[in-house]
């Protein structure tokens, strides 16, 4: 074991592993972070489980290697995740310190995790275009843009968290790696396969769950920390949009939720309450398409959600200017709330035949 360390990565590698095939990008990313005096990492924008996840995993890391390294998220991130260990490191830009022209300055090694487009970092990415440090993306949405100098960047991880997991094993980071850095990994890991009910039948997942709880993760008080800590207003919030806002069309096997601006106030709505509520139409038996439409301040926030091959990422692409996966997609609209869901309801016209035919 002891000799580990000084073995080339692919020496290191166990073959079976899936992040073999980066085996050229991982030397390199190993040799820079290894030549790096200031790393940072940033998240995508409205960061979720998986993107805090898993800065805060590759962070825990690189400290204990001795690197000055920091967090950057472009925005605020949701209360369910403000346990995880150091999450009060991450510097979170607001609307004085997001133009801050310093923010990328003397930095040698840029790590950009869980997005796939310079667009996800919304207010910061010409400055992490233009930043002459040695760019990063690790990350597992599909067609990524070539914006950094390594891409390690893979569909079938359930997360971005599984990825860095794999990259931490096969490189000198595998020393450091202890259970708090366990422990964020496998909140990106549990949140981005909604408690391994999607995204997650990949044996290799369990593998690394496996390993994630042998280095001390406790899975039950991490459930419990993300999905239990709900206020009372937003189980109110909940109860208002189930029996309020759900529209479902059986014969499309579709359902759809909308929140106006009006009821995010009468909830007091905290960042991050509206998360998962885009799921409650595919409880019903027989929905395999679902969508939401949220009232944001300044357009209307969409996301989508399927069962199966009905496709929301070329969906949400073809028609609301957005992206993701194939059965979990974001977009955006600028016209009016109502307008944005006729204009879906006409366009789900347009998919009549595959829903209606659709087995699931
Ligand atoms: P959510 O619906 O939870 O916001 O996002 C679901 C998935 O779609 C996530 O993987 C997220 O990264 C991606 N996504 C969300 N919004 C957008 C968007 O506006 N554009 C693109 N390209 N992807 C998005
Ligand atoms: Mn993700």
């Amino acid at each position: 074991m002891i000799f580990t360390v000084f073995l080339p990565v692919y020496l290191r590698n166990n073959k079976t592993m899936p992040v073999n095939k980066f085996q050229h990008e991982l030397k390199l990313f190993e040799e820079r972070v290894q030549l790096s005096k200031k790393i940072v990492i940033v998240p995508h924008f409205n960061p979720d489980g998986d993107a805090i996840g898993s800065a805060l995993g590759l962070y825990i890391v690189l400290k204990k290697l001795g690197k000055n390294v920091e967090i950057i998220s472009p925005t605020i991130y949701p209360d369910f995740l403000k346990w995880l260990p150091y999450n009060n490191k991450i510097r979170v830009l607001g609307k004085k310190t997001e133009s801050d022209p310093s923010i990328f300055q003397d930095v040698d090694l840029l790590i950009g995790v869980d997005f796939n487009a310079l667009s996800r970092i919304d207010n910061i990415k010409d400055r992490f275009a233009g930043s002459s440090a040695f760019k990063v993306l690790i990350d597992h949405h599909p067609n990524p843009e070539n914006f950094t100098d390594i891409l390690i960047s893979d569909t079938s991880y359930s997360s971005t968290a599984e990825l860095v997991f794999e990259i931490i094993e096969a490189t000198l980071l595998k020393k450091y790696f202890d259970s708090d850095s366990a422990t964020a990994l496998y909140t990106g890991l549990m949140t981005d396969t909604g408690s391994f009910s999607f995204n997650s039948s990949n044996p290799n997942t369990f593998r690394v769950v496996g390993e994630m709880m042998k280095a001390g993760v406790d899975k039950d008080k991490t459930y419990d920390k993300v999905y239990n800590s709900f206020s009372v207003d937003r189980m109110r919030f909940m109860g208002h949009v189930m029996l309020n806002r759900m529209v479902v069309i059986p014969e499309l096997k579709t359902g759809y939720i909308y929140i106006t601006a009006k009821d995010r106030k009468s909830f007091n709505e905290q960042f991050g309450d509206t998360e998962n509520f885009v799921n409650i139409p595919l409880g019903i038996k027989g929905i395999i398409f679902s969508a939401i439409f949220i009232e944001r301040d300044n357009f209307i926030k969409i996301s989508f959600r399927s069962k199966g091959s009905f496709n929301v990422n070329k969906f949400s692409a073809a028609h609301f200017n957005g992206g993701g996966h194939i059965n979990a997609a974001g977009g955006e609209s600028h016209v009016s709330l109502h307008e944005t869901t006729e204009k879906f309801v006409s366009i789900l016209q347009t998919y009549s035949e595959e829903l209606k035919n659709y087995e699931y």
